[in-house]
């Protein structure tokens, strides 16, 4: 791959099918995986334990700054290691998810995270997978995707998913939470969940999984 086509975006809501996805086009690319939002859910996780007031913007910068954030390829999913603890399951929570939700609506946050993940792009090849990786981070990826699904369809899928973990799992509340997560990711005011605008927008809600990741490569081998 050239220069200008290493970095490939992957914009969505939770339960999109983002992560399956992205896994599946970094493995047939070649390239490395970026799952951003475990980024989120790391500080999310760290914050909820030193518990941080979120509204106390001195105390999260201090949390940033001290931040010690890796990220490394896992054999499924990204290994997520915040000052040399492992939390690559701890992260993988609902509660978590809201936390990280949470989190990521602060400006302290976002722009720590947003270099971090900068770094990383500037250092190898990626498949970006969040929320602002075609807006914000990497606007000048050549290929953009944006997935979107019903909320119905994404609250299935990861009851689906949690159950298949042997954790807890119900449907109306995930449902509850995914609508909530949605509206607050949308409408804050950094870095809201929006396709860009050269992203192409695909609905995976009727097109299976593999079927995606056809389409993407099909895009991206195209002249
Ligand atoms: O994708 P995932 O569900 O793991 O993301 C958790 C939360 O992290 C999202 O609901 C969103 O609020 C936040 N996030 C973000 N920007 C990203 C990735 C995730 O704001 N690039």
């Amino acid at each position: 791959m050239s220069e200008n086509q290493q970095i490939i975006t992957i914009d969505g809501p939770s339960g999109s099918g983002k992560s399956t996805i992205s896994r599946l086009l970094a493995q047939r690319l070649k390239l490395t995986y970026l799952d951003t939002g475990a980024m989120y859910r790391a500080v999310g996780l760290l914050a909820h334990r030193q518990s941080i007031d979120l509204t106390d913007d001195a105390a999260v910068r201090r949390l940033m700054a001290d931040l010690d954030l890796q990220m490394r390829p896992g054999a499924v999913e990204a290994q997520v290691i915040i000052n040399g603890e492992d939390v690559s399951e701890a992260i993988r929570t609902a509660e978590m998810g809201m936390m990280a939700s949470k989190v990521s609506a602060l400006q302290p946050v976002r722009q720590a995270l947003t270099a971090l993940q900068q770094a990383i792009g500037a250092k190898q090849a990626v498949v970006a997978e969040g929320r602002d990786m075609g807006t914000v981070v990497f606007p000048q990826a050549k290929y953009k995707f944006f997935l979107s699904a019903t909320a119905e369809e994404r609250a299935r899928r990861r009851t689906e998913q949690l159950k298949e973990k042997g954790l807890p799992a119900n449907f109306p509340e995930i449902l509850a939470q995914i609508m909530q997560r949605d509206h607050d990711d949308s409408s804050r005011a950094l870095a809201p969940l929006k396709a860009a605008p050269d992203a192409v927008l695909i609905d995976s809600s009727t097109i299976p999984i593999d079927g995606v990741v056809q389409w993407m490569l099909d895009t991206i081998k195209k002249p």
